[in-house]
């Protein structure tokens, strides 16, 4: 077999994949109605369970072919009953994402923003759920991918619990990274796609959540066909299958990826991300660039660096040179601040960190770049 040329992808996913993931895609032709398929994905989604720590009994997985985005749309349009609210905690652009979502569909909803570069405020969380008894759905993303933010989802979760509502999180940058327990967490729905923490391919996405919610739902407004989570699931229980098309090939891959990520440990898994985390930071800290968020809050899975002030400056270039160089790195705006996020998703290393940092060092030096 020729081998695959390995990048190291400092971007926020989809990650670094190792080769056995990449080549389970290489598989016959199948169709995806056979009964040999659908056994597949049986024992897909009972590993997603055990990933998020949910139990079989009163969770389960529901796939979706799509890219992340497809479980906040599914998640927003599913769940909010007829006649009430939903509160987005909001500190971010993948919590406005969710704003986006429920105007797209003209679901009410309050939108309850903050400081992008700190966590929500809870006293906030609750006195909206104090004044909103309407509010049936509360909202807020574990990791705001975009700064790098960790947010206190068991907290926020607590909060809507009290308040009779179910919390969802938006967990596609933390889970199988930061480890879950989505009934100690107050999680009642929880989402991911499987080019993130499990390092498998994009593609498939997947809601894990509470089934006596899931049924409930069947009641409530339909708002679209194609990602409507209660048909999923009911066609999911009645045949084993996903409604339409599977991502087969996928699919495949993810579940390589279950059995490595089962393979390497959520503790150890969990160890590795952070070790590459503070790699990063510290080779940012030692080169003199400015990060942005103060690291207390941070997840450990992103850093945003500030660009430097030097008129040689140009990401486009800096980045072009570390991508022929076998290092992916990714632009991103924080309010007005330009940045650029060194994330520690996939199957990398320490290494590989500081690998990259002698590539980063050469390319300023190409370029003549001082901080
Ligand atoms: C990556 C990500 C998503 C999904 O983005 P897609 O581009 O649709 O895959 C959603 N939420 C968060 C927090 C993410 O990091």
């Amino acid at each position: 077999m020729e081998t695959i040329k390995r990048n190291v992808l400092l971007n926020p996913g989809p990650a670094t994949t190792t080769d056995t993931v990449k080549m389970a895609q290489v598989v016959p032709d199948i169709c995806p109605r056979e009964k040999e398929f659908a056994g597949l994905m049986k024992g897909l989604r009972s590993d997603l369970l055990k990933v998020a720590h949910a139990p079989e009994d009163e969770y389960t997985s529901v796939l979706f072919c799509g890219s992340g985005t497809i479980n906040i749309d599914v998640c927003i349009n599913s769940l909010v009953p007829e006649g009430k609210k939903i509160l987005v905690v909001n500190n971010g652009a993948y919590n406005s994402r969710a704003v986006e979502v429920c105007q797209m569909y003209h679901i009410p909803y309050i939108d309850l923003k903050s400081s992008v570069y700190e966590q929500p405020d809870l006293k906030a969380v609750e006195q909206t759920l104090k004044e909103n008894p309407d509010v049936a759905v509360v909202y807020c993303c574990h990791h705001e991918t975009g700064t790098g933010v960790l947010n206190p989802i068991r907290e926020i979760g607590a909060l809507a619990h009290q308040h009779g509502a179910i919390f969802i999180s938006d967990t596609t940058s933390t889970l199988g990274m930061i480890p879950l327990d989505v009934v100690k967490d107050n999680v009642d729905f929880c989402m991911a796609s499987a080019q993130k923490g499990l390092m498998a391919m994009s593609g498939l996405s997947f809601v894990i959540g509470r089934k006596s919610v899931i049924e409930a739902s069947k009641h409530y407004p339909t708002r679209s066909y194609y990602c409507n989570l209660y048909l999923q699931y009911e066609y999911f229980e009645k045949t084993g299958e996903m409604h339409f098309t599977p991502p087969v090939q996928t699919i495949y891959a993810t579940i390589q990826a279950l059995k490595e990520y089962f393979a390497e440990g959520e503790q150890a898994k969990f160890a590795r991300h952070r070790r590459v985390y503070e790699a990063i930071r510290k080779g940012v800290t030692d080169m003199g660039f400015q990060t942005v968020i103060d690291p207390k809050i941070e997840s450990g899975l992103v850093v945003s660096v500030k660009y430097p002030d030097d008129p040689n400056w140009s990401f486009e270039r800096v980045h072009d040179y570390c991508y022929d160089h076998g290092f992916t790195i990714y632009p991103g705006k924080i309010s007005t601040t330009n940045t650029f996020r060194l994330c520690a998703l996939g199957a990398i290393d320490v290494k590989d960190i500081e690998d990259f940092f002698v590539v980063l060092h050469d390319a300023l030096n190409h370029y003549n770049i001082r901080l």
